[in-house]
């Protein structure tokens, strides 16, 4: 399990952790999401470090079926997706966009098809936003 590595895929795919502007308990009361509004009190210190409407990451880098929420996301900026195994059980996934960038070419091989699927959106994503 690759946290930091779910966390990114989600945040490339446009969710957002909570942003409070200050903490509760300062004169200015309670502080609300600067991305979905929500209000933090003092008795949801769990909520802090949550993900706004409730959306916590799926296992995007470790369950195939959460993986390929990523390369629908990523058919429906345009590109196109390939993926193989390669030698040594190597999985090797590909994301291409020649339409809105002929240069666009993004690979990655990773121990397993999640991981390498994440890890090519998220090149692919870097680079040609
Ligand atoms: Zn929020």
């Amino acid at each position: 399990m690759n946290l930091e590595l779910r966390e990114q895929v989600a945040k490339a795919m446009g969710h957002n952790r909570h942003s409070w502007p200050f903490l509760p308990g300062t004169s200015a009361g309670f502080p609300k999401c600067v991305h979905c509004g929500e209000t933090l009190y003092y008795h949801e210190p769990e909520k802090q470090a949550g993900w706004c409407y409730g959306d916590d990451p799926l296992p995007y880098e470790s369950d195939i079926a959460a993986a390929w929420l990523v390369v629908e996301f990523m058919r429906g900026k345009g590109w196109e997706f390939r993926s193989w195994c390669g030698h040594d059980e190597v999985f090797n996934a590909v994301f291409e966009n020649q339409r809105e960038h002929p240069e666009a070419y993004s690979l990655a091989e990773a121990p397993t098809a999640p991981e390498a699927i994440c890890r090519a959106a998220l090149a692919a994503l870097g680079d040609k936003q």
